[in-house]
This record gives structure tokens, sequence and C-alpha cells, in this order.
């Protein structure tokens, strides 16, 4: 029997370990994991699981846990994707419009969901405080993995799941000879994030706003996503302020991105909100301010042997929910294209051009959607403040993502890699 294919998956962030998790169910080839923390780890932080997303996880057997981690308290189901309700208070808390899923909420704790995805990895192989430095293409195909701390690994194949921050190693190397066409832009927005207990978001904002599974609170260059997490007892926050008239990529004046901020900070970027909200931001104690970066759209995710996916290919703005699903999406894409019968080290990088074919120009799309979205979530797209027409813009806006289908994707790429061997 031939070996089997040698994967090394660089980064143990969500799409790095769904795509670990689905590729070892497939069970046709050897995976190691290399990440660079002592341990996985998450921020304090809600994420959505797109329905895209979702359809991925029902074929690796874990949506139902996922919904069990998104129930609220009272137990309720709910398919509420966004109450939006106008920051100023032109109706006061009263939503304009109530945007819908097409199943129950899929929201919940980034702990909740990278535990429910390490208590799925196999355990041998996983190698922590191993952080790469380079990588080099070995004559043969192979690739050859550096590490900080001086040592080597050999693998058939390179995954990049390494993200977007400065730490992002793959892509850098991939583009040693381009950087400027793979470093990550600044996007003119600041997000401040937050994690606030549920009943004090009830006393400021009421019991129906308080404990709504969405709520969008949308002004005039801001706004702020609230969805409740861990059953109910947290709700997670996150507060935008964004400054388009700097153009889609301006310099980032700061040396870090990521800050410890306060509510005071955040209160006076939220001058002219209604007070309610105004009173909610008062009351965060534990804050974090985030500048927003996207990666540029890349000429490919792949090279040789060595493949990005997640952030470290295509991360975007977060507006609209669905980046980390858009990697979940190249994972599984990726998987099944590992695991086709015909998928050898010699013929592996024409499994990784048809990768490239078929998830580059969807993730794509949704960098760009992503960030069209969050001009309208700010009321500074062509509908202004236009209660109807941001309504109208709003409705149906997530159905090309949602509701493509996995299979569909998959069915491509076999078909890309097949004709490509056939030459
Ligand atoms: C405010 C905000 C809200 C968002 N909300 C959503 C949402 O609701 N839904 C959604 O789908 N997406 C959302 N996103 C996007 C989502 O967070 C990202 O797309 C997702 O976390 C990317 O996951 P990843 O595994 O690709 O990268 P990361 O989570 O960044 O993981 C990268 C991993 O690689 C490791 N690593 C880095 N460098 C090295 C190295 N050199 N060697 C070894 N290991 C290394 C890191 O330690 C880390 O564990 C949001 C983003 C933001 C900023």
């Amino acid at each position: 029997m031939a070996p089997k294919l040698k994967v090394a998956v660089v980064g143990g962030g969500s799409v790095g370990l769904s795509f670990a998790v689905y590729l070892a169910q497939l069970g046709k080839c050897e995976i190691h994991i290399f990440e660079s923390a002592s341990a996985f780890t998450e921020i304090g932080a809600g994420i959505e699981v797109g329905y895209n997303a979702l359809k991925v996880y029902k074929e690796m057997g874990i949506a139902d846990e996922i919904h069990e981690f998104a129930r609220d308290s009272s137990g309720d189901p709910s398919n509420i994707w966004f109450d939006v309700i106008f920051g100023d208070g032109r109706h006061g808390l009263t939503p304009i419009h109530t945007l819908r899923t097409p199943e129950d909420s899929t929201k919940l704790h980034r702990a909740d969901l990278l535990s429910l995805l390490v208590s799925r990895l196999p355990k041998e192989n996983v190698y922590f405080r191993k952080h790469l430095t380079t990588y080099e293409q070995m004559p043969g195909g192979g690739i050859k993995l550096h590490f900080r701390d001086g040592s080597t690994f050999d693998a058939d194949v390179l995954v990049g799941s390494d993200g977007i921050k400065s730490t992002g190693r793959v892509r850098r190397v991939m583009y040693a000879d381009k950087p400027e066409d793979a470093e990550p832009t600044w996007s003119a927005t600041i997000a401040y994030r937050a994690l606030l207990p549920i009943s004090e978001v009830v006393r400021k904002l009421g019991e129906h706003t308080g404990r709504t599974p969405t709520l969008r609170l949308t002004a005039s260059g801001q706004h702020i996503i609230l969805f409740p997490v861990s059953h109910g007892k947290y709700m997670n926050l996150v507060a935008f302020v964004s400054d388009f008239t700097l153009g889609r990529h301006p310099t980032w004046p700061k040396q870090n991105w990521i800050e410890p901020s306060s509510a005071q900070e955040m209160l006076e970027d939220y001058e002219g909100w209604m007070e309610p909200v105004r009173s909610m931001l008062a009351g965060v104690e534990k804050v974090q301010r985030w500048a927003i970066f996207e990666v540029p759209l890349l000429a490919s995710f792949v090279s040789g042997n060595v493949v990005l996916v997640g952030d470290a290919a295509h991360a975007s703005t977060p507006h609209g929910g669905n980046g980390a699903s858009q990697g979940i999406e190249d994972g599984h894409v990726l998987a099944q294209l590992l695991s086709h019968p015909l998928t050898t080290p010699a013929t592996v990088s024409l499994v990784l051009k048809a990768y490239d074919a078929v998830r580059r120009p969807r993730a794509q799309a949704w960098q760009e959607a992503a960030y069209a979205t969050g001009l309208v979530y700010e009321c500074c797209g062509a509908e202004g403040d236009d209660e109807a027409r941001v309504v109208q813009a709003l409705e149906g806006r997530m159905d090309w993502v949602w509701g493509v289908g996995i299979h569909e994707q998959v069915g491509r790429a076999v078909r890309v890699f097949e004709e490509s061997l056939r030459g």
C-alpha cells in the first residue's frame, strides 16, 4: 500500500482545526498540526457559524452540538438574525426591520467552538510552541518547514492556516518576491470588542432588546452588533467605528492592531447615540480595540505544494459574519481533494490548483461583499440612512453566501483536478 500523504497544518485556529478534524475523519492522510502558542486558544468573544459552514459541520457530525452551544438560557429557538435599529434614536429601540436566518441561531462563544473541535481532533501529532519561521520547496516536490526553535519537519503538503496577523508566515514566504501583494491593509475601521453580563444589558436596553438573539444598531459611520453567547449568560458586543473618507486602504497610524481600551474611549466615539446605548457602553468594564485589517485579493492561494486557507488567504472585514465560515468551506473542499484516490505526492500540486480554482473566486467575492456590507450597515453606502433603501439592501444579502452547496463546490474542484490529470 502506498504511504499516506503527509500533511503539515500550520496554525490551530478555528479554520485549521476544522480542516484537520475533517481530514482525519476521511482517514486518507497523515496529519501533523503545528501551533505557535502553548495551547489552542480563542479570544473571549462570540462567533456566528454561517449556514454555509453549518453544512460542513453537518457533514462532520457536529452541527447539533453547535446548535446546543448557541441555545439561549430560555431554551427558546430563534431564527432572528438581526433586529435592525437606528442608533440615533429616531425610533427609540423599536426595530425598523427583522432579518431572519434559515434555521435557529448558530452564534456561540468562540471558546465553545474551539473546544468542540479539539475534542474531535486526533491527539497524536499535535505540536505546541512550534512557530513556523519559513519553509523551503524541496527539489522532489516536498516541503521542509523551519521553526523558531531550530527544528525542521518534512511534509508532502503544507497547509497555512496561520491567520492574518503579523505572524502569518506562510503567506509572507509564499509572496516573498512580491511582499506588497500580500501585506494586510487597514480597512479604515476599528472595532471595540467586549462580553457583557446579559443582566446588565437587560437593565439598560430592557427585557426584549436586551435578550434578543441579535441586534444591530446602525448610524452614520458606526454600528454595533450584540448577540447572546454562553447560553444567554453574556452578550457579545462589537462596536465598529469607521472613517471611510480615508479611502479603502489607509495607513494604520499605530503600531499595535489590538490594544486595551475603555468605556470612555467608546463613549467619545459614540457621541450622538441614544441614551440607553450610551449607558450600556458606559458600563463596559473590559474592552479591547481592534484595527480591522484585510488580506489583499491574492493572485493565488497556492504555490507548488503549499496552500493557504482561512484568514491567511482571504481575511475580510467582519461585516456579515462569514470570515471564518469561508475558511471552513476552504478546509472542506481541500480535505476532500487531498483524500481523492488519485492524489499522490506527484499529483498534489494539481490538487492544490483545483482548490484555488474553486475557492479563490468565492472567498474573494466574499471579501468584497463584506466590505460593501459594512458601508450599508453604517449608512455610508448609496442608500445613506434612507430606511427603506437600507432594509432593501440588507434583505436577501446573504442568500448567495449561505445558500451555496458545499457538495457542488467539491464536485467542481474534483472535476478540475481530474481534467488536469488528463492534461
Ligand atoms: C470583530 C470580528 C468579528 C468576527 N465575527 C465573525 C463571525 O461572526 N463569523 C465568522 O465566520 N467570522 C467572523 N470573523 C472572522 C473570523 O474571526 C476569522 O475569519 C477567523 O477567526 C480566522 O480563523 P483562522 O483559523 O483562519 O485564523 P486564526 O484564528 O487567526 O488562527 C491562526 C492560528 O495560527 C497560529 N499561528 C500564527 N502564526 C503562526 C506561526 N508562524 N507558526 C505556527 N502557528 C502560527 C495562531 O497562534 C493561531 O492559533 C470576525 C472577525 C472579527 C475581527
